[in-house]
């Protein structure tokens, strides 16, 4: 078992993506992956641009325009949007934005590759959230709330890595805790 344990912390340490990356982009589902690394807790969030927005084309009318900063605004709460063990006494450190509707932030002029026939094609978010956790060893889970602000997001698949062990969870709106 501890074996086993110790074969599955490597294999989510060495190849931290590759296994969320080979899913497809499916629309109303987003991925994250959860690591305890000390004190910090990282989330990285990769969904498609329709699981929030509805659409995944560059915004043209106003209300769509409106409804990009809408996006933005639920994002840039990301205490409201996650919610570690409160034992864990966890603050929001740093976050990051990265999308092709996103004229600001850290948006990289290279994502926008499959973007030259708009409307045909996919496009997603990805985001970094880093807490600092005064009690790290308090840790034990985490609510997920994007459900509430993102209605278009039916499920979102789970990886968490922790020194406390390894665990995956598909959360829906009626399940949004990953314990481990
Ligand atoms: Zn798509």
């Amino acid at each position: 078992m501890a074996k086993c344990k110790f074969f599955l912390l490597l294999l989510i340490l060495f190849a931290p993506f590759s296994l969320m990356a080979a899913e497809a982009h499916v629309h109303g589902v987003a991925t994250m992956q959860l690591a305890l690394d000390d004190s910090m807790l990282h989330l990285n969030l990769s969904s498609p641009l329709d699981s929030l927005l509805g659409f995944e084309h560059q915004p043209r009318t106003e209300k769509q325009k409106a409804a990009v900063r809408h996006m933005a605004d639920q994002l840039h709460q990301a205490e409201r949007l996650f919610q570690p063990t409160v034992a864990a006494r966890c603050t929001l450190k740093t976050y990051s934005l990265e999308s092709p509707v996103l004229e600001t932030g850290k948006h990289k002029e290279h994502d926008h590759k499959g973007h030259e026939h708009e409307g045909h094609d996919h496009a997603d978010l990805n985001a970094e959230f880093v807490f600092y956790c005064a009690k790290p060893n308090e840790l034990r889970d985490l609510e997920v709330n994007l459900f509430t602000y993102f209605p278009g997001l039916l499920r979102l698949k789970t990886e968490a890595a922790t020194p406390r062990g390894q665990s995956a969870a598909i959360l829906t709106p009626s399940k949004r805790r990953i314990a481990w």
